[in-house]
């Protein structure tokens, strides 16, 4: 039998304010544990809630970047449970009135456009950190992040596959990011993932028993742990058995999902409303303000990277990944009109650079304008594309400019056809063999002649000038 499979998607996303949601404590990452803290977020008897306003700012940009509706009355509700890493008994979140619905986002999947609904977004408190030692058989808690802000977004159960889902994941973080609302690092779990399956038999209309899915934090244990519960949910029904609610922990270590908890229903949190904290009113005025602000969305300067300046989709996908590469770009073609060119660049020796010292763009040593130089000197003929390469890399390391150190290296190429017509003598006498075999036929030699002459010159043969100057002489 064959099988839909139907996910449904909860991010939460730790929001980039200075300080918490509800008081003035950082919201840093890393510090010593149990220092960004106060009696607001360690939950003390008697103390009060205070909203911080920007983060229902950066709850509208996301919200109007994902196409929501704004609500315009917001309610905060406590969320009841008991865990030692939530020192108040209670979340503070939003249950009905959430901030944000009825949105969507659109993903890419094998080359056609597929939009995924957006159930909701609020927000709400991130709970402390717990940290079991194992050595020692106890449990610390760290409290820097209870109270940091996060928004939870919910996605309606539209993602039909592990793919779908990982390329909504992808869409969503890079959104954030270019919101500058979120660093959406999955490792550092700022950028979390609770993913809810169930599959039922093609052709069916109502949805299968789902389970929930948490502890993912990358997003190949994402896939792999989609992967392993959709196959033992199909397992279980081919089986004759049915899949219970559950909520299951993936386990990296042995790469499958084990069962944590029956899945609780929203009547086990007793939500009723923050009794503490007013209702949020969100007017035309504040919500224009933001939507005035708003950056251009990734899906818009991908298109307009194909459509103004002409590239393949794929080379707008790269270049857009992040905005200030995409900025790069920009301020290059600004310079020089020659966007492929630059694009090519970018793609290969910027982009390579940038991984192998995990550095930003914007403290790169090679600036825009270096860029645009070097590739200026080959469309001239000073130089060619092969010790471009090169001047990038000491570019790269030292900042000089490149016609400096094209005149300190000697690095012009040579397009003197004497010159040139007595290397490439030289090397027809020294192999009397590979002429041979090139006057019997065998012309893809060229390539061994091409490659002895730019041995000869340190790859500073103009190569046209070069083939053309080998084949003319092969042929007296
Ligand atoms: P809960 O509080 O139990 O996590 P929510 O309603 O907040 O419930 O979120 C449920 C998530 O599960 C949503 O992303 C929704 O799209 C998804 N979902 C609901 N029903 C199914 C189903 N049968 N199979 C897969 N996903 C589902
Ligand atoms: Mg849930
Ligand atoms: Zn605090």
């Amino acid at each position: 039998m064959e099988y839909d499979v139907i996910i449904g998607l909860e991010v939460h996303a730790q929001l980039l304010t200075e300080t918490k949601i509800f008081c003035s404590c950082s919201t840093i990452f890393g510090d010593k544990p149990n220092t960004n803290t106060c009696p607001v977020c360690i939950g003390m008897p008697g103390v009060l809630p205070v909203l911080n306003k920007k983060v229902v700012d950066f709850g509208i940009k996301l919200g109007l970047a994902t196409n929501c509706h704004i609500s315009k009355t917001n309610i905060f509700a406590r969320k009841n449970y008991f865990y030692p890493d939530l020192p108040k008994g209670y979340q503070i979140t939003q249950y009905e009135n959430p901030l944000c619905e009825h949105g969507f986002l659109d993903i890419n999947v094998d080359n056609t456009v597929k939009r995924i609904g957006i159930t909701r977004i609020h927000m709400e408190e991130d709970a402390g950190k717990l940290i079991h030692d194992l050595k020692s058989h106890r449990s610390l808690i760290d409290f820097n992040r209870a109270g940091v802000p996060l928004l939870e977004i919910v996605s309606e159960p539209d993602i039909r596959s592990t793919a779908e889902a990982y390329s909504y994941l992808m869409e969503l973080r890079q959104l954030l990011v270019y919101l500058e609302i979120c660093d959406g690092n999955m490792e550092q779990g700022s950028f979390r993932c609770d993913a809810n399956v169930s599959v039922r038999p093609k052709g069916s209309v109502s949805f299968g028993i789902r389970t929930e899915l948490k502890n993912m934090n990358s997003f190949r244990h994402v896939q792999r742990a989609l992967d392993y519960e959709i196959n033992r949910h199909i397992g279980i029904i081919e089986s004759g058995g049915n899949v219970l609610p559950e909520t299951m922990l993936w386990d990296a270590v042995s790469n499958t999902t084990q069962p944590m908890r029956t899945k609780e229903e929203s009547h086990d949190y007793r939500y009723f409303p923050e009794p503490d904290l007013i209702p949020v009113v969100v007017d035309d005025a504040w919500i224009e303000e933001i939507e005035k602000r708003l950056p251009e969305l990734p899906r818009d300067k991908r298109a307009r990277f194909v459509n103004v300046y002409g590239l393949p989709e794929y080379d707008a996908e790269v270049l857009t990944q992040s905005r200030s590469v995409a900025d790069y770009f920009e301020q290059c073609v600004s310079l020089l009109n020659s966007p492929k060119e630059i694009s090519n660049w970018i793609m290969t020796e910027v982009l390579r650079v940038l991984k192998e010292g995990s550095e930003d763009i914007k403290t790169l040593k090679v600036t825009p304008e270096m860029l645009v130089s070097m590739i200026r000197l080959i469309n001239d003929g000073t130089i060619s594309g092969k010790i471009a390469k090169d001047i990038f890399e000491e570019m790269a390391t030292t900042g000089r400019s490149p016609e400096l150190i094209v005149k300190e290296k000697g690095l012009v190429q040579i397009t003197d056809e004497d010159i040139l017509k007595d290397i490439v003598r030289e090397i027809i006498e020294n192999n009397p063999k590979e002429v041979d075999v090139y006057k019997k036929g065998k012309v893809q030699l060229l390539g061994f002649f091409v490659g002895q002459v730019m041995n000869a010159t340190k790859g500073k043969a103009n190569p046209r000038l070069t083939n053309k100057i080998i084949r003319e002489m092969l042929k007296q």
